[in-house]
C-alpha cells in the first residue's frame, strides 16, 4: 500500500491521478489533496476518496471547505502555507500538479521528506531546477518526470551512459494554431488558443502550447532533468502527438516511447515505477493511424521557441524571468486583456529590461520572479511593447 499526496488534486493532471488511483484502491491510500478554489471538486475527492487532508490555497474558500466536509475525518486548512503543510505529511509518493511557480514551494516541502515527488508542474524546473535538484538528492528524494515528453525520454534514456546520448528529439504537436499565418494568429481569442487539437489540458498549459512557449519550457525541464545539454536537445512538430519524444544515441539508434495522448499513462508510468500498472485506455492502433509526420516548428511564427532557448542558454535568471513573464501575459491573454502574439512579446520585453545576477538560493529566485512579474504587470497596464 502506497500513500498518495495531490498538490493541484482539481486540475486536469490531479484529476487524472485521481482516477488512477481511485481505480487501485488495493494499492493507494490517499493522505492529502490540495486546491486553489474549486471546493466542490476537492470536497468530493476528499470524501470519495477518505482523503486525511484536504487544502485550498485561496483562504477566502476555507469556510466553504470546512462546510463541504464537516462530519468527515478529513482535516482541512487554507492558506499557501497549508498546501505546504499537506506536502510535508510525508506520502510516499506525491504528484506536483499546481499550474505555476506557485508549485514551486509545495514541491520543495514535499521533496524534503525524501519519498518520490513526481512533476508535472514544469514551472518550478524551470526557474528553479537546480535547487529543486540539489534538494531532491540533498533529502534522498526521487523525482519522476510526469510531463508526457519528459516521462518519454526518462523511458528511454540510459542515463548511466551519457557519453552515448546524441541527443533527445523532443516532438511537439505545434498546438492549435501549427498551420495558421502570422497575421491570422494576431486575432486568436482564448476560446481558440485553449482548444487543443490532441491534448485536454488547463488553461494556462492549453495557451503555452498555442504559443509555443510550452515547448520551450520542456527544452529547460528536459536540461534541466536529464544529462545532455540544450545544445543537443532539439523540437521537432509531430502533429498525431503518438511518438512523446526520443533519445538519439551515437550508434545511431534512436528510442523512442509512443502511447495515447493521455495524461494518465505518465502518470501511471510514475505511480507504479518501477513496476507497470494497466490502464483503461485502449491500446494504440498503428493500422488506423498509418503514418507519423514530422517538420521543423517555425521560429518566426513561434517566437516563443528562440526566447526559450535563448534563456536556456544564457541560464541564471534568464529561464526564471522567461516563466515569470509568460505566466502574467498568459493570464493577461486569458483575461482578455492583450492579444496572442502579445505575450510573447511581453516575455522578450521583460527579458530584454531586467537582466539580475543568478539567483542561488530559493529566496533568490523568489525575488527574480516577483520583480520580473512586476515588470511584466507594467507592460500589461502599459497596453505592451
Ligand atoms: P489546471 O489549471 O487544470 O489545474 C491546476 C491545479 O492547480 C488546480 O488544482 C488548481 O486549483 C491548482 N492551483 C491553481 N493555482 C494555484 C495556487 N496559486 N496555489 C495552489 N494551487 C493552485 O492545470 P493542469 O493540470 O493542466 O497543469 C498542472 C501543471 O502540470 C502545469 O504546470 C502544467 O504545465 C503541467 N502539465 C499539464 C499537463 C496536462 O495535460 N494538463 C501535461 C503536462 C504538464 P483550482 O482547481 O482550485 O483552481
Amino acid at each position: 500500500m502506497r500513500t498518495v499526496t495531490i498538490l493541484g488534486a482539481t486540475g486536469s493532471v490531479g484529476t487524472s491521478t485521481l482516477d488512477l488511483v481511485e481505480r487501485a484502491p488495493d494499492r493507494f491510500r490517499v493522505r492529502a489533496l490540495t486546491a486553489n478554489c474549486d471546493v466542490a471538486r476537492l470536497a468530493a475527492a476528499a470524501i470519495r476518496t477518505d482523503a486525511e487532508m484536504a487544502v485550498v490555497a485561496d483562504e477566502a474558500c476555507l469556510p466553504e471547505l470546512r462546510a463541504a466536509l464537516a462530519g468527515t475525518r478529513t482535516h482541512v486548512a487554507g492558506g499557501p502555507a497549508a498546501v505546504c503543510e499537506a506536502a510535508a505529511l510525508g506520502a510516499d509518493w506525491t504528484m506536483g500538479a499546481i499550474v505555476g511557480c506557485a508549485g514551486l514551494k509545495p514541491v520543495l516541502a514535499a521533496i524534503e521528506q525524501g519519498g518520490t515527488v513526481v512533476l508535472a508542474n514544469k514551472e518550478p524546473l524551470v526557474s528553479a531546477g537546480d535547487i529543486i535538484t540539489a534538494a531532491a538528492a540533498r533529502c534522498g528524494a526521487t523525482l519522476l518526470p510526469a510531463d508526457s515528453e519528459h516521462n518519454a525520454i526518462f523511458q528511454c534514456l540510459d542515463a548511466a551512459r551519457p557519453d552515448s546520448i546524441r541527443r533527445i528529439v523532443l516532438t511537439a504537436s505545434g498546438g492549435p494554431f501549427r498551420d495558421w499565418a502570422l497575421g491570422d494568429m494576431a486575432a486568436v481569442t482564448p476560446a481558440q488558443a485553449v482548444a487543443h487539437p490532441n491534448w485536454s489540458m488547463g488553461a494556462k498549459i492549453s495557451v503555452d502550447s498555442a504559443t509555443m512557449m510550452n515547448k520551450g519550457l520542456e527544452l529547460i525541464e528536459a536540461a534541466r532533468l536529464f544529462p545532455v545539454p540544450v545544445e543537443r536537445i532539439e523540437i521537432v512538430i509531430h502533429r498525431q502527438s503518438v511518438i512523446h519524444s526520443m533519445v538519439d544515441y551515437i550508434d545511431g539508434s534512436m528510442l523512442a516511447q509512443l502511447g495515447p495522448s493521455d495524461m494518465r499513462v505518465p502518470i501511471a508510468h510514475c505511480l507504479a515505477w518501477p513496476e507497470r500498472m494497466a490502464t483503461p485506455m485502449a491500446p494504440l492502433d498503428l493500422v488506423a493511424l498509418g503514418r507519423l509526420d514530422f517538420e521543423s516548428p517555425d521560429p518566426v511564427r513561434f517566437r516563443a521557441l528562440a526566447l526559450s532557448r535563448a534563456a536556456a542558454d544564457e541560464g541564471g535568471a534568464r529561464p526564471a524571468i522567461l516563466n515569470a513573464a509568460n505566466e502574467v501575459a498568459v493570464a493577461a491573454f486569458l483575461a482578455g486583456n492583450i492579444g496572442f502574439l502579445e505575450i510573447a512579446a511581453i516575455v522578450d520585453d521583460t527579458l530584454q529590461r531586467y537582466a539580475p545576477a543568478a539567483p542561488e538560493t530559493l529566496d533568490a529566485v523568489l525575488h527574480v520572479d516577483a520583480e520580473a512579474r512586476r515588470i511584466a504587470g507594467e507592460r500589461v497596464k502599459d497596453g505592451v511593447a
